[in-house]
C-alpha cells in the first residue's frame, strides 16, 4: 500500500491558515476544529499536523511524538467537549469507508444517544 498525499485537500488549507476553522485544541502534533456540518450535538474533527492520508497510514508512518500528540488531543477534546456520558470516534477510510477529505482525521461525535452504527448495510 503506498499513500500520496494532496497537499492542496481542504484540512492542509486549514493547517496552513488559508481557510477559517473554529478551533476547539491544538498543541504541536494536532489540531481540532468543529466540524462545519455537525451530525450530533458534539461533532469536533481532530487532524494530525503532518501530511498523512489516512489511519492507517498515520499508525504505520507517523513518528512516536506525532501519534502521542495526536492521542494528547484525542483527550483533551473529549474532557473539553465534555463527554463524559460516551461518544463515537470514527475515522471513514478510503472509498470503501467514503471518506471525502484525504488528510487522516478522526470524528469524536457525542452529546446525546447516538444511533447504531453502520444504519445502511444489511
Ligand atoms: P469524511 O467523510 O470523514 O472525510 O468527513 C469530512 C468531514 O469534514 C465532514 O464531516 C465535513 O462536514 C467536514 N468538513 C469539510 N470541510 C470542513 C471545514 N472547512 N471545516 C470543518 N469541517 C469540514
Amino acid at each position: 500500500m503506498t499513500f500520496d498525499y494532496d497537499d492542496q485537500n481542504i484540512f492542509a488549507r486549514i493547517l496552513r491558515g488559508e481557510i477559517p476553522n473554529k478551533t476547539v485544541y491544538e498543541n504541536d502534533h494536532a489540531l481540532a476544529f468543529a466540524d462545519i456540518a455537525p451530525q450530533a450535538p458534539v461533532h469536533v474533527l481532530i487532524i494530525p499536523k503532518g501530511p498523512y492520508v489516512s489511519l492507517d497510514h498515520f499508525a504505520g508512518h507517523a513518528r512516536p511524538e506525532e501519534q502521542a500528540g495526536f492521542f494528547q488531543a484525542v483527550a483533551e477534546v473529549c474532557r473539553i467537549a465534555g463527554v463524559d456520558d460516551g461518544f463515537r470516534a470514527i475515522a471513514n477510510t478510503r472509498a470503501h469507508g467514503v471518506q471525502d477529505v484525504p488528510h487522516f482525521h478522526l470524528h469524536i461525535l457525542g452529546g446525546k444517544r447516538l444511533g447504531r452504527m453502520l444504519p445502511e448495510v444489511g
